[in-house]
């Protein structure tokens, strides 16, 4: 599996990092192909094993395909958390960057809110001397090291990925990360795997701010924010991107106030955590 053109870091502040292209049809026919040779080669059982394990692991399948052990432990996907206790946990992503990271911080610090920044390894690492204290006051989580899409990465290059952030975040704070958000939030069989590797569990969110739908209706970004939390959201914010980015950022005081009204108070994801309770699931229904 190639990695996906935003792979590398973007080094403009107002970069999006957008998402990266389907799979194109061709490389699904080449994989089917796989599959059919197998089937003409070795029997069924060939096939099956042609298409499930690629030379890199397969980004698809979470099962140990590079050893007979899988790894022993639990990965927990996290979007919120079951909790009656009026908690939320702020998060950025991909940061930190030097022009918009230290006006988060500015408005966590005045409001004395610790929130979770989960940081893209390389903008972490040049940028550690000048926002690293800061930073380090809050929980940091692994947002993998140039933004990559880990559903499209082998375990090899997937676990890199991982692995130099997990170590630029424990040099800068002296505690591992505990963390893992997938960029997009795309998870395949790569993600879940590095994730035991690393001692993580998947942080995921329920709640985004809309600042791309909403920039230029402040108000109403601010009330979606208020309106919609709930005890144990996870919200999703952002302290680098585009412009309209900008605007949320700059409204951070106005969704923190209305939140405490609302009785909320600000917690770590990992705090967050800590206030969950194991409720037995809901009833599903069809979506
Ligand atoms: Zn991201």
């Amino acid at each position: 599996m190639g990695r996906t053109r935003d792979s590398q870091p973007h080094n403009s502040p107002s970069a999006d990092i957008s998402p990266p292209a389907r799979p194109d049809r061709r490389s699904l026919v080449k994989g089917l192909l796989i599959g059919a040779g197998g089937v003409a080669l070795g029997g069924g059982a060939g096939a099956f094993a042609q298409r499930a394990f690629g030379e890199d692991g397969t980004p698809a399948s979470a099962a140990s395909v590079d050893s007979w052990m899988a790894p022993e432990r639990q990965v927990d996907i996290i979007w919120s958390v079951n909790t009656a206790e009026r908690l939320v946990a702020l998060t950025f992503d991909d940061g930190p960057l030097p022009r918009w990271t230290p006006l988060a911080l500015d408005a966590l610090e005045e409001a004395r809110v610790r929130a979770t920044f989960f940081v893209v390894g390389s903008r972490l690492e040049r940028h550690a001397a000048g926002l690293g204290a800061r930073l380090a006051r809050h929980e940091l989580g692994n947002h993998t090291w140039g933004h990559d899409d880990l559903s499209r990465l082998g375990r090899t290059a997937g676990y890199r990925t991982v692995h130099r952030t997990h170590v630029a975040i424990t040099r800068l704070t002296g505690k591992e990360p505990r963390l893992l958000r997938p960029p997009w939030g795309r998870l395949g069989g790569t993600t879940v795997h590095v994730a035991a590797q690393h001692g993580y569990d998947i942080a995921l969110w329920s709640l985004l701010v809309q600042d791309s739908r909403l920039a230029r209706d402040p108000r109403a970004l601010v009330e979606g924010v208020v309106d919609n939390a709930r005890p144990g959201t996870v919200l999703l914010a952002h302290d680098v991107g585009r412009p309209s980015r900008l605007e949320a950022i700059r409204r951070l005081p106005e969704m923190i106030a209305g939140l405490r009204r609302r009785g909320f108070e600000f917690v770590t994801v990992s705090e967050l955590r800590q206030a969950g309770v194991r409720s037995p699931g809901r009833t599903p229904r069809p979506s």
